[in-house]
């Protein structure tokens, strides 16, 4: 039994113009916009992946408007076996900050995976928000209005997916710290593929 390089999906929220609004979307603060930065990242991120021998794949690479179900579409026909979707988050309460991660309720391997992000994101990033627990689980129905975003992004994967959200545009010291040293936050994400081929890669062996 070894561990295995599985195939990585990556998921830059965001990006073009919204096809009935025809605004962009995402957080847009000065001029920070989100669509523009996680792209950046997800790039960098595919790189670090691709130098560790995961073949990574791009819902998006450039500033498109891609529907969430196709997203999904683009990550299925990759055949990825784990996807991250990569934010960064805002809220009307100033105060709210730090990195957020959500995954499916149930997927016990998402939440493994994702605590294995958290412990290698650098420590002003895991200083959660009282009310802004660091790992959530997106919720399986309509209950919580508040939680729809996550559910919309994570909907139309059906592998094992992780919603990252990058901190907060909306929080001074989280802005200045994306701006400074953003690329920072995606630098684990190689950490988690490792643990994830493990966790994935050994489960599939056993079938
Ligand atoms: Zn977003």
């Amino acid at each position: 039994m070894s561990d295995r390089n599985i195939i990585v999906a990556l998921d830059p929220g965001h990006g073009g113009r919204d096809w009935l609004m025809r605004r962009r979307t995402g957080a847009q603060v000065g001029n920070f916009v989100e669509a523009d930065w996680v792209l950046e990242w997800s790039h960098k991120a595919r790189r670090d992946l691709v130098d560790a021998g995961f073949p990574t794949v791009m819902t998006r690479t450039s500033d498109e408007h891609v529907r969430f179900r196709e997203r999904g579409q683009r990550a299925l026909r990759a055949k990825a076996e784990i996807a991250f979707h990569v934010h960064v988050n805002a809220s009307i309460d100033p105060e709210y900050q730090g990195v957020t991660v959500y995954t499916w309720p149930g997927n016990q391997d998402a939440l493994a995976i994702a605590s294995v992000f958290l412990a290698c994101v650098p420590e002003h990033w895991r200083a959660g928000h009282r009310r802004n627990p660091i790992v959530a689980h997106a919720p399986r129905d309509e209950e919580e209005a508040w939680m729809n975003a996550p559910r919309n992004v994570m909907r139309h994967f059906p592998m094992t997916s992780i919603l990252l959200e990058l901190g907060f545009a909306t929080n001074p010291t989280d802005l200045q710290m994306l701006k400074l040293g953003g690329e920072s936050l995606i630098v684990p994400l190689v950490k988690a593929a490792r643990f994830a081929g493990t966790l994935l890669g050994r489960q599939m062996w056993a079938d």
